[in-house]
């Protein structure tokens, strides 16, 4: 059967790839140490997994409004007031099957042919691939290490055109970690503000996995000119380790929202209705669950940004939140393995961890930082110390 061209015009998710080359071979027996998850690895809290059963119990397994819940939607309403004193009303709030598919729906809503999406690099592998889908033009702008993986006013200015559309930041970002400052935001609105036509979509789905001192704000709250510009999307997948239960949400402008439900009506009709229950008990429920997972992803971060200091060669800033390492493995690039191989790029090294010492992470071009690779420590600190000494020994051979 031919595929349409949109279809072939994009790839599927390099982390998904991954990890069906770690299931393979932990089908082949081997032990593979596994740093590519892009989820927690901690169980949904149970007051959330009970506010489901409650909700499988009292009978809300029908279709819900397309926009989600009133209930979910004024628990989120809630959240970004108390967060970040944002004022949404109900009808510039929608809810869909996770961020991705708010991030998806909001490009196929206001996207044309040609049109323009500036993505930062690093990014999430997903935005070129999903404006590309929407028959837009990624616009990607590098944003080296020495910048702090950040957009700078001075790089958006000149990235913009009269057929930019959407600007999108992530913050704190995947695969970086990096996270943008109260003040950082506001040298990148006051650029915006000259730019009426360009909208910003702000994807802010680690923001509660945050460990610098000091706030994590949101664009829309630094610049409140720019509200009817910005549309912030996050969920519950990495907050509350809910990655399957498919819930994100999208706040912004009431003519976008609008848009956007309109296409959820005519593709997925709602959100599933059980999910929604229990994201609403996860955003209005206690939240120790939050502060302990933190504290935990702080210390793992701490060791392992540690240890890929101490390896000769390695070395990575440390990220303000999320929980993702982007290494610098340049130096490695060019050297030969024991065989006898040239390592020409960092998937060639990644491939190298994982052939000779079984520990899986993602190359970072997929990511559009060649020369990185990316680990994710949303796993055991065991996993992680391991890991980490077996990468030191993959490097120690390469000569
Ligand atoms: N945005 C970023 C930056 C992510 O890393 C991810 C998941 O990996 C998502 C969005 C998707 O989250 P969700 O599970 O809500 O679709």
């Amino acid at each position: 059967m031919d595929t349409a061209e949109r279809v072939r015009r994009i790839k599927p998710s390099p982390s998904t790839a991954a990890a069906q080359r770690v299931r393979e071979l932990k089908g082949q027996g081997l032990t593979i140490l596994d740093l590519t998850v892009g989820e927690p690895d901690f169980d949904t809290p149970d007051h959330v997994k009970a506010a489901a059963i409650r909700a499988i119990e009292a009978g809300e397994t029908k279709y819900t409004p397309v926009n989600g819940t009133p209930r979910l939607r004024a628990a989120i309403a809630g959240k970004l007031r108390q967060r970040h004193g944002l004022e949404y009303t109900d009808r510039q709030i929608t809810v869909g099957g996770g961020a991705k598919q708010v991030i998806f729906l909001a490009l196929a809503a206001t996207l044309d042919a040609g049109d323009e999406v500036v993505v930062p690099a690093p990014y999430w592998v997903s935005y070129p691939d999903m404006v590309l889908a929407n028959d837009g033009t990624p616009v990607i702008v590098d944003c080296p290490e020495a910048d702090g993986f950040k957009l700078t006013p001075g790089r958006l200015r000149s990235s913009l055109t009269e057929r930019t559309r959407w600007v999108v930041l992530n913050t704190p970002g995947n695969p970086t970690g990096a996270a943008y400052t109260p003040g950082e935001l506001q040298a990148l609105a006051e650029v915006l503000l000259d730019h009426p036509h360009v909208r910003v979509l702000t994807d802010e789905i680690y923001d509660e996995i945050w460990y610098d001192d000091g706030d994590n704000p949101s664009l829309a709250a630094v610049e409140p000119r720019l509200s009817d510009r910005v549309f912030l999307t996050n969920g519950v997948s990495k907050t509350y380790a809910m990655t399957g239960w498919r819930i994100g949400y999208g706040a912004g402008p009431a003519d976008l929202v609008t848009a956007i439900n309109t296409l959820q009506s005519q593709s997925s009709s709602c959100p599933s209705s059980v999910s929604q229950a229990a994201a609403a008990a996860a955003l209005t429920g206690p939240q120790d669950f939050v502060r302990e997972t933190v504290d935990l992803y702080r210390a793992r971060r701490d060791t392992t940004v540690k240890l890929i200091a101490d390896t000769p060669g390695l070395s990575c800033t440390t990220p303000s939140g999320g929980f993702y390492l982007l290494v610098d493995c340049r130096p490695y690039i060019g050297k030969f393995t024991p065989a006898g191989v040239r390592i020409e790029n960092d998937e060639d090294f990644a491939r190298h961890l994982l052939e000779s010492r079984q520990v899986a992470v993602i190359h970072g071009a997929a990511y559009g930082a060649p020369g990185y690779f990316r680990i994710s420590f949303a796993t055991s600190t065991d996993i992680l110390t391991e890991a980490c000494a077996r990468i030191t020994a993959a490097c120690a051979s390469l000569s």
